[in-house]
Protein backbone atom coordinates (compact mmCIF):
# COMPACT_ATOMS: atom_id res chain seq x y z
CA UNK A 1 0.00 0.00 0.00
CA UNK A 2 1.39 3.47 -0.94
CA UNK A 3 1.53 5.65 2.22
CA UNK A 4 0.47 9.29 1.29
CA UNK A 5 2.61 11.69 0.88
CA UNK A 6 3.22 14.20 4.16
CA UNK A 7 5.43 16.85 5.16
CA UNK A 8 7.06 13.76 7.53
CA UNK A 9 8.17 11.76 4.55
CA UNK A 10 9.06 14.24 2.93
CA UNK A 11 11.84 15.46 5.52
CA UNK A 12 12.90 11.57 5.82
CA UNK A 13 13.39 11.20 2.08
CA UNK A 14 15.71 14.14 2.29
CA UNK A 15 17.46 13.27 5.69
CA UNK A 16 21.54 12.74 5.39
CA UNK A 17 22.43 8.73 4.50
CA UNK A 18 24.88 6.90 7.10
CA UNK A 19 28.11 8.13 5.96
CA UNK A 20 29.86 5.68 3.50
CA UNK A 21 32.16 3.45 4.66
CA UNK A 22 35.66 3.75 3.38
CA UNK A 23 38.61 1.46 4.57
CA UNK A 24 41.96 2.09 4.93
CA UNK A 25 44.71 0.14 3.80
CA UNK A 26 48.56 0.80 3.41
CA UNK A 27 51.11 -2.02 2.65
CA UNK A 28 50.48 -5.83 1.76
CA UNK A 29 52.97 -8.01 2.37
CA UNK A 30 54.38 -10.05 5.58
CA UNK A 31 53.67 -8.44 8.32
CA UNK A 32 56.06 -9.89 11.12
CA UNK A 33 57.94 -6.49 10.80
CA UNK A 34 55.10 -4.33 11.18
CA UNK A 35 55.95 -0.87 14.46
CA UNK A 36 53.17 1.20 12.46
CA UNK A 37 50.70 -1.51 12.07
CA UNK A 38 50.09 -0.54 8.42
CA UNK A 39 50.72 -3.92 6.75
CA UNK A 40 48.17 -6.96 6.37
CA UNK A 41 49.24 -10.09 4.09
CA UNK A 42 47.19 -11.01 0.76
CA UNK A 43 45.34 -13.70 2.81
CA UNK A 44 44.01 -11.64 5.65
CA UNK A 45 43.11 -9.15 3.23
CA UNK A 46 41.00 -11.59 0.77
CA UNK A 47 39.20 -13.18 4.06
CA UNK A 48 38.18 -9.64 4.85
CA UNK A 49 37.37 -8.52 1.11
CA UNK A 50 35.63 -12.29 1.01
CA UNK A 51 33.26 -10.99 4.18
CA UNK A 52 32.29 -8.10 2.60
CA UNK A 53 30.98 -10.11 0.23
CA UNK A 54 29.33 -12.87 2.32
CA UNK A 55 27.69 -9.38 4.03
CA UNK A 56 26.41 -8.59 0.86
CA UNK A 57 29.09 -5.56 0.16
CA UNK A 58 31.74 -4.78 -2.31
CA UNK A 59 34.98 -3.04 -2.85
CA UNK A 60 35.65 -0.16 -4.57
CA UNK A 61 37.55 2.92 -5.26
CA UNK A 62 36.42 5.52 -3.53
CA UNK A 63 35.25 7.89 -6.76
CA UNK A 64 33.07 4.82 -7.80
CA UNK A 65 31.14 4.98 -3.94
CA UNK A 66 31.04 8.89 -4.39
CA UNK A 67 29.03 8.59 -7.66
CA UNK A 68 26.95 5.61 -6.79
CA UNK A 69 25.96 7.42 -3.71
CA UNK A 70 25.50 11.08 -5.99
CA UNK A 71 22.56 8.51 -7.53
CA UNK A 72 21.24 7.74 -4.45
CA UNK A 73 22.78 4.11 -4.72
CA UNK A 74 25.65 2.67 -3.35
CA UNK A 75 24.06 1.01 -0.31
CA UNK A 76 26.19 -2.14 -1.15
CA UNK A 77 29.36 -0.44 -1.96
CA UNK A 78 32.37 -0.12 0.51
CA UNK A 79 35.32 2.42 -0.40
CA UNK A 80 38.83 0.29 -0.92
CA UNK A 81 41.59 2.47 0.05
CA UNK A 82 45.61 2.19 -0.10
CA UNK A 83 48.10 5.06 1.19
CA UNK A 84 51.16 5.76 0.11
CA UNK A 85 51.61 3.83 -3.05
CA UNK A 86 54.12 0.64 -2.28
CA UNK A 87 55.04 -1.19 -4.56
CA UNK A 88 53.52 -4.43 -3.27
CA UNK A 89 49.74 -3.20 -4.05
CA UNK A 90 50.97 -4.50 -7.74
CA UNK A 91 52.01 -7.78 -6.98
CA UNK A 92 50.35 -8.52 -3.69
CA UNK A 93 47.19 -6.33 -3.47
CA UNK A 94 45.97 -6.12 -7.15
CA UNK A 95 45.72 -10.02 -7.37
CA UNK A 96 43.23 -10.46 -4.49
CA UNK A 97 41.37 -7.06 -5.47
CA UNK A 98 40.88 -9.20 -9.13
CA UNK A 99 39.67 -12.64 -7.74
CA UNK A 100 37.16 -10.56 -5.53
CA UNK A 101 36.15 -8.35 -8.26
CA UNK A 102 36.93 -4.80 -6.26
CA UNK A 103 37.71 -1.50 -7.33
CA UNK A 104 40.04 0.24 -5.13
CA UNK A 105 41.48 3.99 -5.12
CA UNK A 106 45.64 4.14 -4.60
CA UNK A 107 47.10 7.17 -3.10
CA UNK A 108 50.82 7.78 -4.37
CA UNK A 109 53.12 10.36 -3.70
CA UNK A 110 54.65 11.96 -7.38
CA UNK A 111 57.45 13.33 -5.17
CA UNK A 112 58.65 10.11 -4.22
CA UNK A 113 58.33 7.73 -7.26
CA UNK A 114 60.34 4.70 -7.27
CA UNK A 115 61.19 5.81 -3.42
CA UNK A 116 60.96 4.66 -0.16
CA UNK A 117 58.76 5.26 2.99
CA UNK A 118 61.96 7.12 4.39
CA UNK A 119 58.83 9.14 6.28
CA UNK A 120 58.63 6.47 9.08
CA UNK A 121 61.79 6.61 11.59
CA UNK A 122 61.72 2.84 12.03
CA UNK A 123 60.87 1.50 8.98
CA UNK A 124 61.47 -1.14 7.68
CA UNK A 125 61.91 0.21 3.98
CA UNK A 126 59.33 -0.54 1.91
CA UNK A 127 59.33 0.49 -2.07
CA UNK A 128 57.23 2.55 -3.60
CA UNK A 129 55.54 2.30 -6.92
CA UNK A 130 57.70 3.88 -10.02
CA UNK A 131 55.67 6.46 -12.46
CA UNK A 132 55.55 2.76 -14.51
CA UNK A 133 54.15 0.98 -11.51
CA UNK A 134 51.37 3.69 -11.11
CA UNK A 135 50.43 3.57 -15.06
CA UNK A 136 50.21 0.25 -14.67
CA UNK A 137 48.10 0.15 -11.42
CA UNK A 138 45.88 2.69 -13.57
CA UNK A 139 45.59 0.68 -16.79
CA UNK A 140 43.67 -2.01 -14.39
CA UNK A 141 41.33 0.38 -13.27
CA UNK A 142 42.40 1.66 -10.29
CA UNK A 143 41.70 5.24 -9.17
CA UNK A 144 45.15 6.93 -8.81
CA UNK A 145 44.94 9.87 -6.15
CA UNK A 146 46.94 12.38 -4.48
CA UNK A 147 49.23 11.72 -1.23
CA UNK A 148 50.72 14.64 -1.78
CA UNK A 149 54.18 15.04 -3.02
CA UNK A 150 56.33 13.85 -0.68
CA UNK A 151 54.43 12.82 3.12
CA UNK A 152 54.19 16.07 4.65
CA UNK A 153 51.73 16.85 7.38
CA UNK A 154 49.99 19.56 6.06
CA UNK A 155 48.49 20.93 8.84
CA UNK A 156 52.19 22.14 10.21
CA UNK A 157 53.24 22.96 6.84
CA UNK A 158 53.81 26.44 5.65
CA UNK A 159 51.23 27.75 3.29
CA UNK A 160 53.53 27.73 -0.14
CA UNK A 161 54.71 24.15 0.87
CA UNK A 162 50.74 23.28 1.01
CA UNK A 163 49.94 24.70 -1.91
CA UNK A 164 53.18 22.90 -3.59
CA UNK A 165 51.79 19.43 -2.31
CA UNK A 166 48.25 19.83 -3.08
CA UNK A 167 48.74 21.15 -6.77
CA UNK A 168 51.74 19.92 -7.68
CA UNK A 169 51.34 16.49 -6.81
CA UNK A 170 47.34 16.84 -8.86
CA UNK A 171 49.45 18.43 -11.69
CA UNK A 172 52.40 15.38 -12.10
CA UNK A 173 49.83 12.97 -11.75
CA UNK A 174 47.72 14.52 -14.53
CA UNK A 175 51.06 14.36 -16.31
CA UNK A 176 51.67 10.90 -15.47
CA UNK A 177 48.25 9.04 -16.00
CA UNK A 178 46.69 11.01 -18.46
CA UNK A 179 43.64 12.10 -16.04
CA UNK A 180 43.39 14.65 -13.24
CA UNK A 181 43.19 12.91 -9.98
CA UNK A 182 39.70 14.03 -8.32
CA UNK A 183 40.90 12.11 -4.72
CA UNK A 184 43.50 13.85 -2.67
CA UNK A 185 44.60 12.06 1.02
CA UNK A 186 45.98 13.50 4.03
CA UNK A 187 49.24 12.26 4.93
CA UNK A 188 49.26 11.18 8.41
CA UNK A 189 45.36 11.25 7.66
CA UNK A 190 45.79 14.87 9.96
CA UNK A 191 43.62 17.93 8.99
CA UNK A 192 42.53 21.33 9.19
CA UNK A 193 40.34 23.71 8.35
CA UNK A 194 43.03 25.18 5.98
CA UNK A 195 44.03 22.52 4.31
CA UNK A 196 40.47 21.31 3.43
CA UNK A 197 40.47 24.60 1.67
CA UNK A 198 43.90 24.29 -0.20
CA UNK A 199 42.76 20.45 -1.10
CA UNK A 200 38.90 22.07 -2.51
CA UNK A 201 40.93 25.39 -4.40
CA UNK A 202 43.14 22.80 -5.87
CA UNK A 203 40.05 21.17 -7.95
CA UNK A 204 39.89 17.78 -6.15
CA UNK A 205 36.57 16.29 -5.90
CA UNK A 206 37.21 14.48 -2.34
CA UNK A 207 39.46 13.76 0.12
CA UNK A 208 39.71 11.39 2.71
CA UNK A 209 41.04 11.84 6.01
CA UNK A 210 40.71 9.57 9.35
CA UNK A 211 38.86 11.20 11.96
CA UNK A 212 38.30 14.27 11.06
CA UNK A 213 35.47 14.87 13.68
CA UNK A 214 33.48 18.48 12.67
CA UNK A 215 35.32 18.88 8.97
CA UNK A 216 33.86 16.08 8.05
CA UNK A 217 32.07 16.13 4.31
CA UNK A 218 33.15 15.62 0.66
CA UNK A 219 36.69 17.03 1.32
CA UNK A 220 37.12 14.96 4.83
CA UNK A 221 35.75 11.55 4.85
CA UNK A 222 36.61 9.59 7.52
CA UNK A 223 38.17 6.28 7.24
CA UNK A 224 38.28 3.14 9.32
CA UNK A 225 41.76 1.60 9.73
CA UNK A 226 42.22 -1.83 8.84
CA UNK A 227 44.28 -4.17 9.53
CA UNK A 228 45.92 -7.79 10.31
CA UNK A 229 43.86 -8.41 13.72
CA UNK A 230 40.89 -7.41 11.65
CA UNK A 231 39.34 -11.09 11.39
CA UNK A 232 35.64 -10.89 10.64
CA UNK A 233 34.19 -10.77 14.23
CA UNK A 234 36.33 -7.22 14.41
CA UNK A 235 35.36 -6.16 10.86
CA UNK A 236 31.74 -6.48 11.95
CA UNK A 237 32.28 -4.51 14.87
CA UNK A 238 34.37 -1.47 13.34
CA UNK A 239 31.41 -1.41 10.76
CA UNK A 240 28.45 -1.20 13.48
CA UNK A 241 30.73 1.44 15.33
CA UNK A 242 31.41 3.10 12.22
CA UNK A 243 27.47 3.89 11.77
CA UNK A 244 26.96 4.77 15.19
CA UNK A 245 29.76 6.85 16.28
CA UNK A 246 30.30 8.99 13.39
CA UNK A 247 26.94 11.47 12.05
CA UNK A 248 25.57 12.18 8.92
CA UNK A 249 27.20 15.04 7.28
CA UNK A 250 26.17 17.51 4.44
CA UNK A 251 27.31 16.59 0.69
CA UNK A 252 27.45 13.09 1.54
ZN1 LIG B 1 50.61 7.90 4.16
Amino acid sequence: MAAPVDSAQTARSVAPRPLPWVAMYHSVDDCSDDPYRVTVTPERLGEQLAWLRRRGLRGVSVADLLAARARGEGRDLVGLTFDDGYADFLTAALPVLRRWNCGATLFVLPGRLGGDNAWDPLGPRKPLLTADGIRQAAAEGVEIGSHGLTHVDLTRADDLTLKTEVVESRALLEELTGVAADGFCYPYGTVDARAVEAVREAGYAYACAIDPGPLTGPHALPRVHVGQNDTAWRLFLKHRLHRLRRRPAEGL
